[in-house]
């Protein structure tokens, strides 16, 4: 799938977007982009369409946070390594860390639409814990406000997402951060155990603070 990319005129400064990647494209030396900034294109090359009766079962995983944000898909029991479509929702590799934060920070997840394209809106990264009432849609780049802050997630129209419960445990993440999210358990693991706390250099970080750190620029 090749990009797409429209251009939006007075969009604080995101004056390119891919419509095929739902991602921004960087202006170079004034030249507009024929590329955008999607880091995996080629898991578009892969659309899974599936209803959400088929889908059983919802799993991430980061191996490693220590290392690199990246993250695996597993759905019903398979590793996904495509770009899952529900509908008239394209979810996106980034949208499901974005539940966990929201879902480990309860908030109350009501998804707005954009006023422009109609597409439905997905909060991830830092914007996934911190209510906001103007939005960015990723389906065509544009701003729009909403009258009360909120967070959305797509996934959420789909599915009923049980809280999360963390164990008050500490676990020592030293050498290495696995970090398992079970969607459809609201399990939560770090290296095989829950815990809400974990250590790193004799510290301390409660859970959810650490991961709201790590995952903040996921969006
Ligand atoms: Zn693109
Ligand atoms: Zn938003
Ligand atoms: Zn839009």
């Amino acid at each position: 799938m090749t990009c797409n990319i429209k251009k939006n005129d007075k969009n604080n400064g995101l004056n390119y977007w891919c419509l095929t990647h739902k991602t921004k494209a960087t202006e170079n030396n004034g030249i507009a982009p024929a590329l955008c900034d999607c880091k995996y294109k080629e898991r578009y090359e892969n659309m899974v369409e599936m209803t959400p009766e088929e889908i059983k079962s919802l799993k991430i995983i980061y191996p490693n946070l220590n290392e690199s944000t990246n993250v695996s898909i597993f759905m019903n029991g398979e590793e996904c390594k495509g770009i899952l479509k529900i509908e008239n929702s394209i979810i996106d590799l980034k949208d499901y860390g974005g539940l966990m934060l929201s879902k480990l920070n309860h908030i109350e997840l009501e998804t707005s639409q954009c006023p422009n394209c109609n597409g439905r809106h997905t909060d991830n990264g830092e914007f996934a814990y911190t209510p906001h009432s103007k939005h960015l849609c990723i389906y065509c780049g544009r701003f729009y406000k909403v009258e009360k802050a909120n967070i959305g997630n797509e996934l959420a129209l789909y599915f009923s997402f049980p809280d999360i419960h963390l164990k008050n445990e500490v676990i020592n993440i030293e050498d290495c951060c696995e970090v398992t999210y079970d969607l459809f358990t609201g399990e939560v693991l770090i290296n095989n155990l829950s815990c809400n706390k974990v250590r790193q250099k004799d510290k301390e970080i409660d859970v959810v603070n650490f991961l709201n750190q790590k995952l903040k620029k996921e969006y």
